[in-house]
């Protein structure tokens, strides 16, 4: 299955009845980046940006993230688009050089754009970099852990100000959907970008309500669960009535059960982790997108995630 999945990891994923589906990499690094193209990655859909600097003890110059930026952009080339996410610390991923007060529930603390939000300088630096950078390629930026719609209208104020301090053009903005409020209110909210990309890791666990590291519930922690699944139905129906597009960046979108459902649910683009690209795309050729769109309605009334999982395997 592997070596036949590389030899046509360069290919795209068009199901037999002749459906696209973008098959991008979630990456962390340059690095990953040479990685990710090697693997057949047609873009990235998430940079981790968070990752590149864990382990600075002082914030990077604009220059020096800047050129980061560039950098990934020059490997990935103007025809793979590259969403970077802006920092997503807090909860947990701590950032050596941004000491956050301790919290009792740090996943329910200021983590990701709240910390944008509340620090404003240091996002707006990271958003100057990637603009900066911009000519480099086609990037696309994206907030996390977005759970309303007036946080969109910050950042987006605070973008459209250093694209107009810059002299940039229009640059794609999206959002990451991985909180429910965010998905409950996805009709509000796809008004005001140009994409989403769902999160299924912390969808799944601010949904189901378990840690999505705890040691003794990880057989909890599953995005097919018709909760999360209902979830991202209703992401993708919103999206397509402004006419937008749904990613998903999350775990699901590298799980090989998870993909026919999926597709069904009307998802444009898969992030997977970069080893396992070929074998996303091998997965999508082998699907027929109607007889995906009968699985996803039947596992949407599926009562557990298990169910789901029997109900695909039996597909
Ligand atoms: C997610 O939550 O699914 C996601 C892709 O973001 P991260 O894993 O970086 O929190
Ligand atoms: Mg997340």
């Amino acid at each position: 299955h592997r070596e036949a999945a590389l030899a046509l990891a360069h290919q795209p994923a068009i199901t037999n009845d002749g459906h696209r589906v973008e098959v991008v990499a979630n990456i962390g690094s340059a690095d990953d980046a040479v990685k990710a193209v090697e693997m057949g990655a047609e873009g990235v859909g998430l940079l981790r940006s968070e990752f590149l600097y864990m382990e600075r003890t002082e914030e990077p110059s604009v220059a020096e993230q800047a050129r980061v930026y560039e950098q990934i952009l020059n490997i990935m080339g103007h025809e793979r688009p590259v969403i970077v996410r802006t920092m997503d610390v807090g909860g947990d991923k701590p950032l050596a050089y941004l000491p956050l007060p301790q919290e009792e529930n740090p996943f329910l603390g200021e983590r990701g754009v709240r910390i944008g939000i509340n620090r404003p300088a240091i996002l707006r630096k990271q958003v100057r970099a990637i603009l900066r950078a911009a000519g480099a390629g086609h990037v696309r930026i994206m907030f996390p852990m977005i759970s309303s719609l007036n946080e969109i209208q910050v950042v987006k104020k605070l973008v459209h100000e250093e694209q107009a301090r810059l002299g940039i053009e229009k640059v794609e903005l999206g959002i990451m959907i991985e909180v429910p409020s965010a998905a409950l209110m996805a009709d509000l909210l796809a008004k005001e970008v140009d994409f989403f990309s769902i999160g299924t890791n912390d969808l799944t666990q601010y949904t189901l309500a378990v840690d999505r590291g705890h040691p003794k519930l990880t057989a909890m922690v599953d995005g097919l669960h018709p909760a999360v699944l209902r979830l991202i139905d209703m992401t993708v129906k919103a999206a397509e009535r402004e006419g937008k597009w749904v990613g998903v960046c999350g775990g699901l979108a590298s799980d090989l059960e998870a993909v026919p459902v999926l597709v069904g649910l009307g998802i444009h683009e898969l992030s997977a982790s970069v080893p396992i690209i070929p074998e996303v795309k091998a997965r999508v050729r082998g699907l027929n997108r109607y007889e995906c769109s009968q699985l996803a309605e039947a596992a949407l009334e599926q009562s557990s995630a298990e169910a789901v999982r029997k109900l695909v395997r039996l597909a």
